[in-house]
């Protein structure tokens, strides 16, 4: 019942001693996805504990060597520990042709295949789904360079029936999944009893948004609507409003903008800038707009609690 984000690099194009590139893994009910995959990304999940052998999903957002050329290592160490389950990759076209070189050239077995999904950057789209999560695709705004952000959301639960219930009033085991999944119980002369008597209702679904890079654009605010969780990039402070623009990347604050119009729960920032050593500046920038963020670091570990995640979001 797990939702927990793990960073593994947010330094932006230059890694530095301390920073790795963008990678991060989510763990959704032990289902590992890897968002992005810069330089050294299978370093950094050991480093974390996290096994190589449970991603099988691997996401990224765009073609900047920050996000995506700790790819080939990462396969071939998969391929070294003897992997056979496919690795399922959704990326843009140009990622399958590099991916496809890779494997041409790779000189050691390689016993599973790479099941390639190309995800159409320009407009939000259901990329994934099984019993427990959804993920989509949406745009960021990254300049000429085609990128998009991921939103993860929990599938609503059953409601869980009340056991004295079920006696009291005799439900048959035919009507449960029905009653479960929101209807109303009509006995047999007729009599309706309301579903709200009948269940508690199953804790709110949880959601995720990952947009790295992007210059700040409302055309998110939509998209990220009421997240528990946004990361959202944040690569230079206000002084450097200006290159931000220039460069298609946000500052702290335009991050903490989109946060606060889109009334998300937490807001992560990363995807520093090498010129920032200490991140102070730009949390404290961001908190001025968006109280509830936090400037993440290597290895920082957040966790969505299934149950009392309103206050969760509060604190
Ligand atoms: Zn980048
Ligand atoms: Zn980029």
């Amino acid at each position: 019942m797990q939702f927990e984000l793990t960073i593994l690099g947010c330094n932006s194009a230059l890694p530095t001693a301390y920073r790795y590139q963008t990678a991060q893994v989510l763990n959704v009910s032990e289902r590992f996805f890897l968002i992005d995959c810069g330089e050294g990304t299978q370093i950094q999940l050991r480093r974390f504990k996290t096994s190589l052998q449970k991603i099988n999903y691997v996401f990224i957002s765009h073609m900047h060597g920050d996000h995506f050329i700790g790819l080939p290592g990462l396969i071939s160490s998969m391929a070294l520990l003897g992997r056979t389950r496919p690795l399922h990759i959704f990326g843009p076209r140009a990622l399958k042709e590099y991916l496809d070189y890779h494997t041409k050239l790779f000189g050691g077995r390689m016993e599973f295949v790479i099941d390639f999904h190309l995800n159409n950057p320009s407009k939000k789209e259901l990329i994934f789904e099984d019993k427990v999560v959804e993920v989509y695709s949406f745009p960021l705004y990254h300049g000429s360079i085609p990128t998009s952000g991921f939103l993860f959301r929990e599938k609503r639960r059953l409601a869980n029936l009340i056991k004295e219930k079920l006696q009291e009033y005799k439900i048959p085991v035919s009507q449960m999944h029905r009653i479960r999944e929101g209807a109303d119980f009509i006995n047999d002369k007729g009599e309706v009893v309301p579903n709200e008597e009948l269940t508690i209702p199953a804790p709110t679904p949880r959601s995720y948004a990952f947009c790295s890079d992007t210059s700040y654009d409302e055309r998110l605010v939509p998209i990220v609507k009421e997240v528990d969780l946004l990361y959202h990039e944040a690569t230079f402070s206000e002084k450097e409003r200006e290159l931000a623009a220039k460069r298609f990347h946000s500052t702290a604050k335009q991050a903490a903008r989109i946060a606060l119009k889109a009334n998300v729960g937490k807001l992560l920032i990363g995807h520093y800038s090498a010129r920032y050593p200490d991140t102070t500046i730009l949390q404290e920038q961001a908190q001025e707009v968006f109280k509830n963020t936090l400037a993440v670091e290597d290895g920082t570990k957040i966790n969505i609690p299934l149950k009392n995640r309103e206050q969760w979001r509060q604190s």
